[in-house]
């Protein structure tokens, strides 16, 4: 325990002294600028600085034209992922401080993902496609393990997992619950998919669509009557929808993501 506190307090560290270096440097170099070689290090500083604004700043303006145009620029992506992965946390210190609420950004980045996800038309075999669930989905009440093995579930219909196998049965695809972020890592090592329809909480799907990046995720998010991690739902039809959306199967912009969000762009 102590040497991950260390290790946290460390990056904390390293990260203060590297923006005080960036800013008193700079500084230094600005009024020490008479001396050619500080002019051409500060010159060099701006340029990354500027290129670093660019790549970012055109990643964002990428994102933006494929949202409005439903068209995708498969040869320009890896600008619209930095971007997403640089502004990404940038954007939910900014909600912080404006006091927006954190769930109401993550599930418009999971919509913004859908519909980009959607953009790119990816279709996959049905083994290919891996249904990931999880754990609080099932009844609290049920004693049967489905996370070691989802056909421990005796189908009795006492909760969503029930209909999920239905929907796997129906396409032929694979199904896996997890309980957490561990776990469902393993599954997607084990079943190596080339696409997931996932369901979970804002927090969970906003994770696990960066952690495996680039590889596509439609993120459907849970309900939650009973409060978090408790006996939640899911809306079926938009799981089914991306289901047949990756398998070819589709009508292309179905109902799992909010066409609200998609024309708020
Ligand atoms: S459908 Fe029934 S058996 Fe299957 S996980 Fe839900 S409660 Fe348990």
């Amino acid at each position: 325990m102590y040497s991950r506190k260390r290790i946290f307090i460390a990056m904390m560290t390293a990260t203060v002294l590297l923006l005080g270096t960036v800013v008193f440097g700079g500084l230094f170099l600005y009024f020490n600028r008479a001396n050619m070689v500080n002019k051409i290090v500060l010159i060099g500083i701006g340029g990354l600085v500027l290129i670093s604004l660019a790549v970012v700043g055109f990643g964002l303006l990428v994102m933006v034209i494929t949202l409005w145009t439903h068209k995708t620029f498969p040869s320009l992506q890896n600008f619209v992922m930095t971007a997403t992965n640089i502004l990404f946390p940038i954007a939910l210190q900014i909600g912080k401080v404006f006091g927006i609420d954190q769930d109401t950004i993550k599930s418009s980045f999971i919509a913004v993902n859908n519909q980009l996800v959607d953009n790119r038309n990816i279709r996959v075999k049905p083994h290919q496609l891996l249904i990931l669930a999880p754990h609080c989905l099932q009844n609290s009440k049920c004693p049967y393990k489905i996370t070691i093995d989802v056909e421990n579930c005796r189908r009795c219909g006492g909760c969503p997992i029930h209909d999920l196998h239905r929907i796997k049965d129906k396409y032929g695809v694979n199904f896996v619950v997890a309980t957490g972020g561990t776990l469902a890592r393993r599954f997607v090592k084990e079943y190596k998919p080339r696409a997931i329809v996932a369901i979970a909480c804002e927090r969970d799907l906003t994770s696990g669509v960066q952690d495996v990046n680039p590889l596509p995720v439609i993120g459907v998010l849970n309900i939650r009557p009973e409060g978090p991690c408790f006996n939640t739902q899911v809306n079926l039809n938009q799981v089914e929808a991306a289901v047949r959306q990756f398998i070819g199967e589709g009508e292309r912009r179905t109902a799992y993501s909010s066409a609200k969000h998609i024309t708020e762009v």
